[in-house]
């Protein structure tokens, strides 16, 4: 594969370290999933974009965490959109989300 030369940078890329380097790799700022300070395992989630064949490949970034071990896995757009639908069908199988409190 070969790198394109219309490098630009996503309108979410933070543009920091990890941005265009050796690997050319765009991460947004990545959002936390944790509700609470209980979780053992930290997950955060972010968009990621790599320069790489005529179309730049592109999907979900999952980060996962426990006390100093961190595992990031960038999952390609088919499979970030598919997680997302399978992610809200087995969710809704589980018991409903606790009321807002007013
Ligand atoms: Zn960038």
């Amino acid at each position: 594969m070969s790198k394109l030369s219309n490098f630009a940078h996503p309108p979410w890329c933070l543009r920091g370290p990890d941005c265009a380097g050796s690997n050319d790799l765009h991460l947004s700022r990545l959002c936390s999933a944790s509700v609470g300070e209980q979780e053992v395992l930290q997950l955060r989630v972010g968009l990621w974009r790599m320069d790489v064949g005529p179309t730049p490949p592109s999907g979900l970034l999952l980060e996962l965490s426990a006390s100093s071990e961190v595992e990031r896995w960038p999952i390609g757009l088919a499979q970030s959109r598919a997680l997302a639908c399978l992610s809200q069908r087995l969710i809704r199988q589980l018991a409903p989300p606790p009321a807002n409190p007013a």
